[in-house]
């Protein structure tokens, strides 16, 4: 039986095997945020992880236990820390939790790890802990380098515009849309209410960000833009090119290291 790439259900002996042969280690980090009516709290979560699994198997990777809570949802991104049910890090810990699992995996002998982030506000954060993480150990001599990245800077302008049709509200606004939607009705379509969904206009926020929020602002679904056209053919295509152009992009920049 081939083994498993999540490394949660590997033993110890099997799993140290795998990091003295080389294998990166990938790290899938999402939130609990709340994502409108008709997706679960997890989202970002289970994403994360299915294009974590999908990269491990072709560049001979590992998967590491997710980081299930991520960074406070911000209105202007994902409706809002306000809101019921979304259970956010504050800053300094998530940069502590990044920092700490670069140096735990450089101990148990990885010299490569991608850090693959499934919620927006994660990011900086990510990349401050493992700044700090991989500078310290390059003071200790050890070789130990990380790739950070955002699954959906890998969707191309020719699956967004087969998939919105001209109608692609921006990034920032899919919170809760018709990208997570549609994955999560090819991954997980037992978890998925479409029924729910509200068909709400997209969000129209300001420019700026106000600090205590004005909860107005946030649509009533939660969500930033409308799920309505999200279907399961959709999350099929954006999860094969968008895996698909991850790992080459991956791979390549494994190659060149
Ligand atoms: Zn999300």
């Amino acid at each position: 039986m081939p083994r498993s790439v999540l490394m949660e259900e590997l033993d110890a002996f099997t799993y140290r095997e795998a990091i003295a042969d080389g294998a990166p280690v990938i790290i899938p980090v999402g939130s609990i945020e709340q994502h409108g009516p008709h997706l679960p709290l997890n989202t970002d979560v289970i994403l994360s992880k299915a294009m974590s699994t999908r990269l491990a198997g072709v560049i001979g990777g590992l998967v590491a236990a997710p980081v299930v809570y991520g960074y406070k949802s911000q209105q202007r991104s994902g409706g809002g820390n306000h809101l019921g049910g979304t259970t956010s890090l504050d800053a300094t810990t998530l940069i502590s939790i990044a920092r700490t699992l670069t140096l735990e995996f450089a101990r148990h002998g990885a010299h490569r790890l991608i850090f693959l982030n499934g919620h927006f506000e994660n990011y900086q954060f990510l990349y401050e802990g493992i700044e700090q993480a991989t500078a310290e150990l390059a003071r200790r001599g050890q070789d130990v380098s990380a790739i950070l990245l955002s699954y959906w800077d890998f969707v191309d302008e020719d699956t967004i515009e087969e998939i919105y049709s001209g109608s692609f509200p921006g990034w920032d606004v899919e919170h809760g849309g018709v990208l997570e939607t549609s994955l999560m009705l090819h991954l997980h379509p037992d978890l998925v209410r479409l029924e729910r969904v509200m068909d709400l206009p997209a969000a129209q926020l300001p420019r700026y960000d106000i600090l205590p929020v004005r909860a107005e602002l946030t649509p009533a679904s939660g969500c930033l833009s409308s799920a309505k056209s999200a279907s399961e053919a959709a999350g099929q295509l954006l999860l094969e090119r968008t895996s698909k152009a991850l790992a080459e992009a991956i791979s390549a920049e494994l190659a060149a290291q």
